[in-house]
């Protein structure tokens, strides 16, 4: 059975769960025109090691995908104070948040995580070529991208040194912690 056989066959529920044991526990990786002994190579690659990426990463991390999370470690709301509006996390520090997230998702041992800006991205034959800071070259088959949005800060004095702390521009975030005060 194929990976795509196998993710059918699961969406339909068609696997009992001691067949998705047994194939968790053998599973081989579909076969492919890069070499997969070489370190650099990933079945998938993910740009982005924020919540996005790794909630992704562990999607595939149980379904024993090799997997690489290229992260440069800048979500945006690292200067957010706290979180709000996420069962069980309410109130906690953001920073905090991915890092419960990140050795959560480092647990499984397919998936590895490599603090780095990537800088370009190419396709080759059989998948893609992701280069990062240093000029150092990753290959992947599949490529994820994960690297949310980045917001635009008007140039006023002391907009961006606020942004999360007192300029606040999400009411479902922040709108019960900050009702009534100025
Ligand atoms: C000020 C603020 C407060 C917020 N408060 C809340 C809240 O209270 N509750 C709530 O539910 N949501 C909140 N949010 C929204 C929440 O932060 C986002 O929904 C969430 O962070 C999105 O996750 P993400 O993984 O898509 O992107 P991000 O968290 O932004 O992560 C993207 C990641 O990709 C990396 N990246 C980007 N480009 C590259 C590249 N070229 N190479 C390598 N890495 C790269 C970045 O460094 C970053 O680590 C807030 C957002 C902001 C801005």
């Amino acid at each position: 059975m194929n990976r795509q056989e196998f993710l059918r066959n699961l969406a339909l529920g068609a696997l009992s769960l001691q067949n998705v044991e047994e194939l968790a526990t053998h599973w081989v990786p579909e076969k492919n025109t890069m070499t997969q002994q070489n370190e650099s190579f990933s079945e998938v690659i993910i740009i982005g090691g924020s919540y996005a990426g790794l909630a992704a990463a562990m999607a595939l991390a149980v379904l024993c995908a090799k997997v690489l999370i290229l992260d440069a470690g800048e979500p945006c709301n690292r200067q957010t104070p706290h979180s709000h509006n996420f069962l069980t996390q309410d109130g906690q520090v953001p920073a905090h948040i991915g890092a419960v997230a990140r050795a959560e998702v480092l647990q499984y041992p397919t998936v590895r995580l490599r603090k780095i800006w990537v800088s370009a991205v190419q396709a080759v034959e059989g998948g893609f070529q992701v280069t990062g800071a240093g000029a150092e070259v990753f290959q992947g088959k599949k490529l994820l991208l994960a690297t949310g949005v980045k917001d635009q800060m008007p140039d006023l004095p002391g907009f961006a040194e606020s942004w999360g702390i007192s300029v606040l521009h999400c009411p479902y975030c922040h709108g019960y912690e900050v009702k009534s005060k100025n």
